[in-house]
């Protein structure tokens, strides 16, 4: 008998046809190489084996881990006993064409997208779980409520949809929130495009989401930068493409 153990965010998928849809979604073909972002008590490990068998699994829980190793299903697979934060998936992959699977943990959601953000040369594509709410910020459109700092910084390097929403109920133990399973695929990022003035640009617009640009920016803002831009605009009117050309301009 395992104990899910909260600190690791474990909640356990426990319906069969939902482990089904999941790796159906992910489109894998035996050719592809996948990384499993904590796989648990490995229910959805057994679906991906059947696809592919390039597959290593990184999970943190000493626990898990020697279960998994323990499990015949699994002895020609790579199972790493680590943090997903400090894997470098260098030493997974030669060609950069990772597929990344995950029911990953709710409390390192932002961690683990700025991890693939870090990493995004080595993989192709990314399916996750992920927190409902956290999905709608992903996808968020501007002019809403959901629109923020991250639904900025991620549609800059990816296209991300929502493939499914997923009850608590096929879940063990059950969490308390409604879940999404994401598909994030690679954009390509403009040649030149300062990505620190980027990031700080929508760190400082987002860190006062209610005022005008012309305030919150103002420390970036002179007297010539300041005509080439309607700075009355506020951080949730602006599309990815705006923050690019502020990114230019200041
Ligand atoms: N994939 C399994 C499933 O669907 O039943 C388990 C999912 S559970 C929500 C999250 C898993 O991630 C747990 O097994 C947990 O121990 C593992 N985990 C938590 N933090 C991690 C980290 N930083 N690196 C790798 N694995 C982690």
């Amino acid at each position: 008998m395992i104990y899910a153990k909260k600190k690791w965010g474990q909640n356990f998928l426990v319906d069969q046809n939902l482990l089904e849809k999941i790796c159906n979604t992910c489109s894998l073909s035996k050719n592809d190489v996948v990384l499993e972002i904590g796989p648990g008590q490995g229910a959805l490990t057994e679906k991906i084996i059947q696809k592919t068998k390039n597959l290593t699994l990184v999970e943190i829980d000493p626990g898990l881990f020697s279960s998994l190793k323990e499990n015949k299903l699994f002895n020609d697979i790579k199972i790493l006993n680590q943090d997903i934060l400090t894997t470098n998936p260098d030493e997974l992959t030669s060609n950069g064409q990772l597929v990344v699977i995950g029911n990953i943990p709710y409390n390192i959601t932002s961690p683990i997208i700025f991890w693939l953000i870090d990493h995004k040369v080595h993989w192709k594509n990314s399916y996750l779980m992920v927190q409902k709410e956290y999905a709608d910020r992903l996808i968020a459109k501007p002019k809403t409520k959901s629109y923020s700092r991250i639904t900025v910084m991620t549609n800059l390097h990816f296209n991300i949809k929502r493939c499914f929403n997923i009850s608590p109920n096929v879940f063990h133990p059950r969490p308390k929130v409604n879940s999404s399973f994401i598909e994030i695929k690679q954009k390509e990022v403009p040649l030149n495009l300062d990505l620190k003035k980027y990031s700080q640009i929508a760190r400082l617009a987002f860190n006062q989401r209610r005022k005008m640009l012309r305030n919150s920016l103002s420390t970036l803002l002179n007297e010539k930068n300041s005509q080439e831009f309607d700075f009355t605009k506020r951080p949730e009117d602006l599309s990815v493409e705006e923050f690019i050309f502020l990114s230019k301009i200041l």
